[in-house]
């Protein structure tokens, strides 16, 4: 499987838009986006056309390096929310906030979504009492996640809890803090989902 190894910082500078992709960093003056929030490469200062294909374009790079999918995988997802009843672009959305790695992401329990993929593919969770190791796992209404036993004084995730606090848990996942636990009470609502996506020019990029 492809894989993106240059600086992720590069991702947010291209797409204009801080995706928080590094954790802790991403709130401090350290981050790119504040030292050099102009798009990377050499010809940087160039005017773009922006034809609409391109803002269609760039407005589906931009959700799915935020959630840090690739390609195939995304457009499967674009599927998938076409078949199901109510708006596409939505159901888009409401489908990627379900993968596993997100909701770990959301509850505080890792940083980043790329730290949360590596604690889910390194073992460290159940999902309804059963190890699970896939991050791209779609939670469901009532599902239960919690930290392994053995994996509750990882030092990672001690240090994503304490910086939790500036990212609110979202009001569809419930957090047992003591317990390293969440629940799912409920799938997002469109409203709840406050990153600034069109995802309507998503539809439109796909519907060409
Ligand atoms: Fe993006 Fe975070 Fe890097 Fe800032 S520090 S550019 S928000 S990944």
């Amino acid at each position: 499987m492809g894989r993106y190894t240059d600086s992720v910082c590069r991702i947010c500078r291209r797409e204009n838009l801080k995706l928080q992709l590094k954790g802790e960093r991403c709130y401090t003056d350290k981050c790119a986006m504040e030292r050099r929030a102009y798009p990377p490469g050499q010809h940087r200062h160039e005017r773009a056309k922006f034809s609409p294909y391109r803002i269609q374009l760039r407005e589906k790079q931009k959700i799915k390096r935020m959630y840090g999918i690739l390609e195939k995988q995304f457009y499967n997802y674009f599927r998938q929310a076409a078949r199901q009843k109510g708006k596409t672009g939505e159901n888009l959305l409401v489908l990627l906030e379900r993968r596993l790695d997100n909701m770990i992401y959301r509850l505080g329990l890792a940083e980043s979504r790329n730290e949360a993929r590596q604690i889910i593919q390194h073992g460290h969770l159940l999902l309804n009492g059963k190890g699970i190791n896939i991050p791209s796992c779609l939670v469901r209404i009532g599902d239960i996640v919690e930290v392994r036993e053995k994996s509750r004084k990882m030092p990672r995730l001690l240090e994503s809890l304490e910086s939790a606090p500036r990212r609110e848990v979202p009001s569809w996942l419930e957090l047992d803090q003591k317990n390293l636990k969440g629940v799912v009470k409920t799938f997002p609502k469109r409203e709840e989902l406050t990153m600034p996506i069109q995802e309507q020019l998503i539809v439109e990029f796909y519907s060409r």
